[in-house]
């Protein structure tokens, strides 16, 4: 038995569907439409090899859907606001300052080996705060096997899991970059994916400030996913410092504040 194996029968539906799962980058459906990628470019690439065993013939499909979601449909005038790739001196304690004060509850989606080193800026924090997994070290996991997107997913699950005393259930693909072993693992786990509709422009726009939070408060809408991120470089910190402004600004349209989570139940 071996897992390059061109000579091995064609079309087992567990590898079918993993091809098809491929396709939901575009497609936004676990089920939805054909694979674009042909079976045998995928196995000389990087062979379907689960975590678990040494052989494809034990690989076996996911029985659970994975979501993907953007935004959510709703008429209530609800946002969720999601801070990527903390947890980090700088700026995670900053963001969750603001949070408290403005009794804000947000998202946070976690790279995993930063919060088993940071773990005591968020402990005791998180209370109202939903936390997400963003991989073990925020991997790029449209090019990772099957194997090492399980280790990076799952030892990030773990680490949340015990700093926070809650299992996630949302995945955050770094730069939204995701492929057929993202979808399999998150499957494994429980998870939807999340992804974003609105980014706070700290990088065009961290000389304008103003402009900056206008953009967020103008362009939500119910259902938006804001990101914004709690780590990294100057014009970041400007950002989390007008995280106020954003919220005022909101909260004088009208909208509210909820987890990911929340906003989920909060669907049409
Ligand atoms: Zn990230």
């Amino acid at each position: 038995m071996n897992d390059t194996g061109e000579d091995r029968r064609p079309a087992r539906p567990g590898r079918r569907n993993i091809i098809r799962g491929l396709g939901l980058a575009a497609g936004g459906l676990l089920t939805g439409g054909a694979g674009f990628a042909t079976e045998q470019a995928w196995r000389k690439e990087d062979p379907p090899t689960p975590a678990s065993a040494a052989s494809v013939d034990s690989w076996q499909p996911p029985d659970r859907q994975v979501d993907v979601v953007w935004a959510v449909s709703t008429r209530r005038r609800l946002v969720a606001l999601t801070f990527d790739d903390g947890p980090m001196e700088r700026w995670t304690p900053q963001a969750l300052d603001a949070l408290d004060e403005a009794k804000v509850p947000a998202t946070f989606f976690m790279v995993g080996s930063r919060l088993a080193r940071n773990a005591r800026l968020v402990e005791g924090r998180l209370g109202r705060h939903e936390v997400g997994n963003h991989t073990w070290k925020h991997d790029d996991l449209s090019k990772l096997s099957l194997a090492h997107a399980y280790r990076s997913i799952h030892r990030t699950h773990e680490t949340i899991e015990q700093v926070t005393g809650r299992a996630p259930t949302l995945l955050r693909p770094p730069w939204g970059r995701l492929g057929g072993t993202t979808l399999h693992v998150a499957a494994q786990h429980g998870y939807d994916l999340v992804l974003w509709s609105l980014l706070v422009q700290d990088r065009a726009l961290g000389r304008e400030p103003d402009a900056m939070v206008a953009a967020v408060v103008d362009n939500a809408r119910p259902g938006t996913i804001v990101l914004a991120h709690d780590v990294g470089a100057a014009s970041r910190k400007t950002a989390i410092e007008r995280l106020p402004a954003m919220i005022r600004g909101l909260r004088g349209r009208g909208f509210d504040f909820v987890t990911v989570s929340q906003l989920r139940r909060a669907a049409l």
